[in-house]
């Protein structure tokens, strides 16, 4: 599996979190850095858990997100091929 880095949109350099809050259980609001000394870009940023994609094998009956329509499926698969340069862009670990 990879995992992935933030993009700064400004020089492409790498964005670091530099800290983060959870205002709900499917939202989280991140201050971001680019890491790029010259460009020292910084913004606010949010994560939101939109759609299932698949089931939990461990699932919380308080968790209920819409499952993801067909479409969302079809972008998720298509993005696992994809390597263009994106705000969140894969990094081979
Ligand atoms: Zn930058």
């Amino acid at each position: 599996m990879s995992t992935y880095k933030l993009v700064c949109p400004h020089c492409h350099g790498k964005m670091r979190i530099r800290s983060s809050d959870g205002t709900h259980i499917f939202l989280r609001l991140a201050y971001l850095q680019c890491t790029n000394e010259v460009c020292g870009w910084s913004c606010k940023a949010q994560f939101e858990m939109t759609h299932e994609l698949s089931p939990s094998g461990m699932p919380n009956p308080s968790v209920q997100l819409p499952k993801a329509p067909l479409s969302v499926r079809r972008t998720a698969m298509k993005r696992d091929s994809d390597n263009q340069m994106d705000l969140l862009e894969a990094e081979c670990a």
